[in-house]
Protein backbone atom coordinates (compact mmCIF):
# COMPACT_ATOMS: atom_id res chain seq x y z
CA UNK A 1 0.00 0.00 0.00
CA UNK A 2 1.33 3.12 -1.05
CA UNK A 3 0.16 6.63 1.32
CA UNK A 4 1.42 9.77 0.28
CA UNK A 5 2.09 12.11 3.52
CA UNK A 6 -0.40 15.23 3.67
CA UNK A 7 1.56 17.40 5.57
CA UNK A 8 4.70 19.66 5.39
CA UNK A 9 5.76 19.65 9.07
CA UNK A 10 8.69 17.69 8.69
CA UNK A 11 8.45 16.49 12.74
CA UNK A 12 4.71 15.39 12.12
CA UNK A 13 5.91 13.67 9.41
CA UNK A 14 8.50 11.69 11.06
CA UNK A 15 6.03 10.75 14.03
CA UNK A 16 3.57 9.73 11.31
CA UNK A 17 6.54 7.85 9.35
CA UNK A 18 7.80 6.32 13.02
CA UNK A 19 4.07 4.90 14.20
CA UNK A 20 2.90 3.76 10.65
CA UNK A 21 6.16 2.18 10.22
CA UNK A 22 5.98 0.30 13.42
CA UNK A 23 2.33 -1.16 12.75
CA UNK A 24 2.42 -4.91 12.69
CA UNK A 25 -0.17 -5.95 10.09
CA UNK A 26 0.90 -2.53 7.92
CA UNK A 27 4.16 -4.65 6.46
CA UNK A 28 3.96 -3.72 2.85
CA UNK A 29 3.35 -0.11 3.20
CA UNK A 30 5.38 2.47 1.57
CA UNK A 31 5.22 6.63 2.60
CA UNK A 32 5.73 9.02 0.33
CA UNK A 33 6.49 12.27 1.24
CA UNK A 34 4.20 15.17 0.19
CA UNK A 35 5.24 16.56 -3.06
CA UNK A 36 6.29 20.28 -2.26
CA UNK A 37 5.18 22.06 -5.31
CA UNK A 38 1.71 21.24 -3.70
CA UNK A 39 -0.34 24.70 -2.14
CA UNK A 40 -1.80 24.12 1.16
CA UNK A 41 -5.26 23.88 1.73
CA UNK A 42 -7.47 26.25 3.24
CA UNK A 43 -7.86 24.32 6.41
CA UNK A 44 -12.02 25.83 7.39
CA UNK A 45 -13.40 22.90 7.99
CA UNK A 46 -15.66 22.88 11.76
CA UNK A 47 -13.61 20.09 13.06
CA UNK A 48 -10.07 18.67 13.66
CA UNK A 49 -11.23 15.69 11.54
CA UNK A 50 -12.92 17.94 8.75
CA UNK A 51 -9.60 19.75 8.86
CA UNK A 52 -7.51 16.49 8.00
CA UNK A 53 -10.47 15.27 5.61
CA UNK A 54 -9.55 18.96 3.53
CA UNK A 55 -5.48 18.31 3.80
CA UNK A 56 -5.92 14.38 2.41
CA UNK A 57 -8.42 15.25 -0.22
CA UNK A 58 -5.73 18.18 -1.54
CA UNK A 59 -3.34 15.48 -1.98
CA UNK A 60 -5.52 12.61 -3.34
CA UNK A 61 -7.07 15.29 -5.94
CA UNK A 62 -3.36 16.64 -6.91
CA UNK A 63 -1.57 13.06 -7.05
CA UNK A 64 -4.11 10.26 -7.61
CA UNK A 65 -3.06 8.37 -4.83
CA UNK A 66 -3.77 7.42 -1.27
CA UNK A 67 -3.25 10.12 1.43
CA UNK A 68 -2.89 10.20 4.73
CA UNK A 69 -3.26 13.59 6.89
CA UNK A 70 -3.86 14.23 9.96
CA UNK A 71 -5.37 17.84 12.08
CA UNK A 72 -4.52 18.37 15.74
CA UNK A 73 -5.61 20.73 18.38
CA UNK A 74 -4.88 21.49 22.04
CA UNK A 75 -7.88 22.35 24.14
CA UNK A 76 -6.96 24.09 27.99
CA UNK A 77 -9.30 23.42 30.30
CA UNK A 78 -8.95 26.94 31.85
CA UNK A 79 -9.52 28.70 28.26
CA UNK A 80 -12.87 26.37 28.10
CA UNK A 81 -11.55 24.64 25.13
CA UNK A 82 -9.39 26.91 23.44
CA UNK A 83 -6.99 27.29 21.13
CA UNK A 84 -8.18 24.24 19.83
CA UNK A 85 -9.57 24.58 16.27
CA UNK A 86 -7.54 27.35 16.03
CA UNK A 87 -3.83 26.29 17.66
CA UNK A 88 -1.56 26.95 14.39
CA UNK A 89 -2.97 30.40 14.30
CA UNK A 90 -3.46 31.22 18.38
CA UNK A 91 -0.67 33.68 18.04
CA UNK A 92 -1.93 35.52 14.59
CA UNK A 93 -1.48 34.54 11.07
CA UNK A 94 1.95 33.24 10.47
CA UNK A 95 2.53 32.69 14.02
CA UNK A 96 5.67 30.53 14.56
CA UNK A 97 6.04 27.83 17.09
CA UNK A 98 7.88 30.72 19.71
CA UNK A 99 4.79 33.00 19.19
CA UNK A 100 2.19 30.55 20.21
CA UNK A 101 4.06 29.50 22.99
CA UNK A 102 4.53 32.80 24.04
CA UNK A 103 0.66 33.46 23.09
CA UNK A 104 -0.56 30.26 25.44
CA UNK A 105 2.00 31.33 28.52
CA UNK A 106 0.61 34.90 28.73
CA UNK A 107 -2.97 33.76 28.73
CA UNK A 108 -2.24 31.51 31.60
CA UNK A 109 -0.22 34.08 33.53
CA UNK A 110 -1.30 33.43 36.84
CA UNK A 111 -3.66 30.65 36.55
CA UNK A 112 -2.96 27.80 38.34
CA UNK A 113 -5.56 25.31 36.49
CA UNK A 114 -3.18 24.29 34.06
CA UNK A 115 -4.98 21.22 32.60
CA UNK A 116 -5.21 20.73 28.72
CA UNK A 117 -5.45 17.77 26.09
CA UNK A 118 -4.40 17.62 22.74
CA UNK A 119 -6.75 15.94 20.41
CA UNK A 120 -5.66 14.47 17.26
CA UNK A 121 -7.69 13.58 14.15
CA UNK A 122 -6.27 10.52 11.88
CA UNK A 123 -7.46 9.95 8.73
CA UNK A 124 -7.03 8.00 5.25
CA UNK A 125 -8.23 8.68 1.67
CA UNK A 126 -8.44 6.35 -0.96
CA UNK A 127 -8.95 7.68 -4.66
CA UNK A 128 -12.56 5.89 -4.85
CA UNK A 129 -13.63 7.78 -1.92
CA UNK A 130 -13.04 5.34 0.60
CA UNK A 131 -11.91 7.07 3.66
CA UNK A 132 -10.64 5.66 7.36
CA UNK A 133 -10.60 7.81 9.81
CA UNK A 134 -9.09 7.48 14.38
CA UNK A 135 -8.85 9.76 16.86
CA UNK A 136 -6.49 10.14 19.67
CA UNK A 137 -5.78 12.25 22.79
CA UNK A 138 -3.23 12.88 25.81
CA UNK A 139 -4.02 14.95 28.67
CA UNK A 140 -1.68 16.67 30.19
CA UNK A 141 -0.49 20.27 31.85
CA UNK A 142 1.08 23.31 30.99
CA UNK A 143 4.31 24.62 32.28
CA UNK A 144 4.71 27.69 33.73
CA UNK A 145 8.48 28.16 30.71
CA UNK A 146 9.29 26.27 27.97
CA UNK A 147 11.56 22.52 28.29
CA UNK A 148 13.12 20.94 26.03
CA UNK A 149 14.50 21.20 22.37
CA UNK A 150 12.85 17.75 20.88
CA UNK A 151 9.63 17.65 18.84
CA UNK A 152 7.81 20.46 17.68
CA UNK A 153 5.06 23.10 18.16
CA UNK A 154 3.78 23.37 21.77
CA UNK A 155 5.92 20.49 22.96
CA UNK A 156 8.07 22.43 25.19
CA UNK A 157 5.08 23.76 27.84
CA UNK A 158 3.72 19.88 27.52
CA UNK A 159 3.60 17.59 30.31
CA UNK A 160 1.88 14.33 29.59
CA UNK A 161 -0.14 13.29 32.23
CA UNK A 162 1.13 9.40 31.63
CA UNK A 163 4.69 10.44 31.61
CA UNK A 164 7.35 11.00 34.34
CA UNK A 165 6.94 14.80 34.26
CA UNK A 166 9.48 15.70 31.36
CA UNK A 167 7.58 17.78 28.88
CA UNK A 168 6.82 16.04 25.16
CA UNK A 169 10.39 18.17 23.87
CA UNK A 170 12.11 16.07 26.92
CA UNK A 171 11.00 12.69 25.08
CA UNK A 172 12.78 10.87 22.37
CA UNK A 173 10.52 10.48 19.53
CA UNK A 174 9.61 6.83 20.70
CA UNK A 175 8.79 8.12 23.89
CA UNK A 176 6.40 10.80 22.49
CA UNK A 177 4.86 8.21 20.43
CA UNK A 178 4.35 5.91 22.96
CA UNK A 179 1.66 8.51 25.15
CA UNK A 180 0.69 11.05 22.68
CA UNK A 181 -2.68 12.04 20.52
CA UNK A 182 -0.69 11.38 17.18
CA UNK A 183 0.67 8.02 18.23
CA UNK A 184 -2.37 6.75 20.06
CA UNK A 185 -4.55 8.35 16.85
CA UNK A 186 -2.27 6.41 13.84
CA UNK A 187 -1.81 3.09 15.72
CA UNK A 188 -5.85 3.31 15.99
CA UNK A 189 -6.10 4.13 12.02
CA UNK A 190 -3.28 1.06 11.55
CA UNK A 191 -5.23 -1.49 13.34
CA UNK A 192 -8.21 -0.18 10.84
CA UNK A 193 -6.34 0.29 7.32
CA UNK A 194 -4.80 -3.81 8.48
CA UNK A 195 -8.16 -4.82 8.42
CA UNK A 196 -8.98 -3.91 5.03
CA UNK A 197 -9.04 -6.17 2.53
CA UNK A 198 -6.20 -4.92 0.08
CA UNK A 199 -3.85 -4.02 2.96
CA UNK A 200 -1.84 -7.14 2.12
CA UNK A 201 -1.67 -6.68 -1.60
P1 LIG B 1 -1.93 21.03 12.71
O1 LIG B 1 -2.50 19.70 12.97
O2 LIG B 1 -0.69 20.94 11.86
O3 LIG B 1 -2.95 21.99 12.17
O4 LIG B 1 -1.39 21.56 14.11
C1 LIG B 1 -2.02 22.57 14.86
C2 LIG B 1 -1.02 23.25 15.74
O5 LIG B 1 -0.70 22.39 16.82
C3 LIG B 1 0.30 23.64 15.10
O6 LIG B 1 0.71 24.87 15.69
C4 LIG B 1 1.24 22.55 15.51
O7 LIG B 1 2.57 22.99 15.62
C5 LIG B 1 0.69 22.17 16.87
N1 LIG B 1 0.91 20.75 17.13
C6 LIG B 1 0.35 19.72 16.44
N2 LIG B 1 0.76 18.54 16.95
C7 LIG B 1 1.59 18.85 17.99
C8 LIG B 1 2.34 18.05 18.88
O8 LIG B 1 2.36 16.82 18.82
N3 LIG B 1 3.05 18.72 19.81
C9 LIG B 1 3.08 20.08 19.90
N4 LIG B 1 2.42 20.86 19.06
C10 LIG B 1 1.68 20.26 18.11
Amino acid sequence: MRLVLATANLGKAAEVAAVLGAAPDLGGLVLVPRPPSLPEPEEDGDSLLANARIKAEAVVEATGEAAVADDTGLEVAALHGRPGLFTARFAGPGATFADNIARLLAELEGVEDRRARWRTAALVAFPDGTQVEAEGTCDGTITRAPRGTAGFGYDPVFVPDDGDGRTLAELTREEKNALSHRGRAFRALAERLAGLPWSSD
